[in-house]
């Protein structure tokens, strides 16, 4: 069958993850894809393909199928082990990357992917980096993605930071931070809810982790934390208690996202 003909057989599906699927099950570049509408898939790429459709229309995410999804320009492998990176965290990324200077020490809490730490990595040097996450599968996927992308950091299992030692020029993290009975879960069904959900209001995480940094970071130690687009006012009241200069950044589509501060 021809690329043209799969592509009309299944335009109720969006064009983009038809051909990526196309890029990976047959090996070419999305140029190609484009270009050469009228070369032939074999049987086999065909009936991946068919799996993959099905996998599709039951609203699985493209990034599991593929088993990859970039951040900030890097290649990162994903499973449901891990929550699949988002364009908004490329934020967390950006306001890091405008305090870092050589020779701090950097955490990224409750990693999930590597995505945010692996990111800092791949654009600093002479930081001492660590990135950690409660969970063990998360902890194999974002060492896979850190020796895939190249980049050397340390990787710790702790609960938040209950395993955690010394203390950090900068803290930052993207936890889970999702209601329990908020309406968009069942669309998040593939995704683990240990990395999304965190008590009736969402706020468990965040809460613990703006208590406990304090005890983390040096004295004008910079904590930065994502949250949902309505967290912003309870993460900044929550973390007036010990920090100063609290700001809010909104990501590209205008939503309040990252809150920051300085530990007093
Ligand atoms: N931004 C994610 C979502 O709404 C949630 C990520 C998180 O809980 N850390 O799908």
């Amino acid at each position: 069958m021809r690329l043209s003909t799969w592509l009309d057989e299944n335009h109720r599906l969006p064009r983009l993850d038809l051909e990526l699927l196309l890029c990976a099950r047959l090996k070419l570049t999305r140029a190609q894809v484009i270009a050469h509408r009228e070369l032939q898939i074999d049987q086999a790429a065909l009936a991946g393909l068919r799996r993959d459709v099905e996998r599709l229309n039951n609203a699985e995410p493209l990034a599991y199928i593929l088993g990859s999804r970039e951040f900030y320009g890097i290649t990162l492998s994903v499973n449901p082990a891990v929550l699949i990176p988002r364009p908004e965290t490329e934020l967390l990324v950006d306001l890091a990357l405008k305090v870092i200077t050589p020779g701090m020490r950097v955490l990224d809490l409750a990693t999930g992917s590597g995505a945010v730490a692996i990111a800092i990595a791949a654009n600093c040097e002479s930081i001492e980096l660590h990135a950690s996450d409660l969970s063990l599968d998360a902890l194999n996927v974002a060492r896979h993605n850190a020796h895939q992308a190249g980049v050397e950091l340390t990787f710790l299992e702790s609960d938040l930071f209950a395993s955690l030692n010394g203390r950090y020029d900068l803290v930052l993290s993207n936890p889970p931070y999702v209601a329990e009975n908020d309406p968009h879960l069942p669309a998040l069904r593939y995704e683990p809810l240990l990395a999304l959900v965190s008590g009736s209001d969402g706020m468990t995480a965040l809460t613990r982790i703006i208590q406990t940094a304090p005890d983390y970071l040096v004295h004008n130690g910079v904590l930065m934390l994502e949250h949902g687009f309505d967290q912003a006012m309870r993460v900044q009241t929550l973390m007036r208690e010990s920090f100063h200069d609290i700001q809010t950044h909104p990501d590209l589509g205008a939503h309040d996202r990252v809150t920051t501060g300085r530990r007093k």
